[in-house]
């Protein structure tokens, strides 16, 4: 595990378009953050930086005490969880999960004892043999979870993962997420446009508009304080 340190980390898009203007956070060890703000304020392209899918204009960041803005995504030891969980489905739910380990040289028996500690967490353990069509919405969008899990990253990354589920399945979802964090308390930064999500599961919230952090504090101190 491992804290995230942004330092007044920058975007500017071509076309001279500021997505982010210079945003410092001290993510600690452990800690969940969640970032909320109205659309176009700079949420996804602030994840997408941390995550390495996109170039870092200026400003440092740092992944436990490495300096990653130039360290590939797959070598900044975190995983992300997207909303369209692009599961393979030609493959069963065991080997989905233990796809990106069996590229990674991990012994064999070291991918199963993983797989199997995601599956009992997050309760797929009677589904590993389905493929994902012969799942419900809420056990692919685990399987998609547990991909994340098995890695056993420093952090993880959440995109609006549980945006395209139906309200119930939200709901559900959203405990499902909190129980994981007590569990394995790894630290987080989760994207939503989702209140109660944002409410439910931050330790601390930060609120984006036009690419700056207007507000910063517990879930208590950014909705309930006037
Ligand atoms: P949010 O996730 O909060 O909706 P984004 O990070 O997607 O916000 O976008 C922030 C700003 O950057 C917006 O003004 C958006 O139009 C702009 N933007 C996002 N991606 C690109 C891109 N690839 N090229 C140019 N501008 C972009
Ligand atoms: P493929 O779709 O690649 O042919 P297989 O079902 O043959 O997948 O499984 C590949 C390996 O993954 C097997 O050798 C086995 O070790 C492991 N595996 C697959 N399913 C399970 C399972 N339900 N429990 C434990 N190991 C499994």
């Amino acid at each position: 595990m491992a804290g995230i340190k942004l330092n007044t980390l920058r975007k500017i898009y071509a076309g001279n378009v500021e997505a982010v203007k210079g945003i410092s956070i001290d993510i600690q060890d452990g800690e969940f953050i969640v970032l909320v703000g109205p659309s176009g304020c700079g949420k996804s392209t602030l994840l997408r930086m941390v995550a390495g899918l996109e170039t870092i204009t200026d400003g440092e960041l740092f992944i436990g005490d490495r300096l990653v803005n130039n360290v590939e995504p797959a070598d900044r030891d975190i995983a992300m969880v997207f909303q369209n969980y692009a599961l393979y489905p030609h493959m069963s739910v065991y080997n989905n999960l233990a796809y990106g380990l069996k590229n990674r040289n991990i012994p064999k028996d070291e991918i199963e004892k993983r797989v199997r500690k995601a599956a009992e967490i997050l309760e797929i353990g009677d589904f590993l043999d389905r493929k994902p069509r012969q799942l419900s919405g809420g056990q692919r969008q685990r399987v998609a979870m547990g991909r994340a899990i098995v890695r056993e990253p420093a952090a993880f990354l959440f995109d609006e993962p549980l945006s395209n589920l139906d309200a119930k399945l939200r709901v559900q979802m959203r405990m499902e997420i909190k129980k994981l964090q007590k569990e394995l308390g790894t630290t987080s930064l989760y994207v939503t446009h989702d209140q109660l999500e944002a409410m439910t599961l931050a330790d601390r919230l930060v609120v984006l508009s036009g690419g700056e952090v207007e507000q910063i504090g517990s879930p208590i101190d950014v909705y309930e304080k006037p």
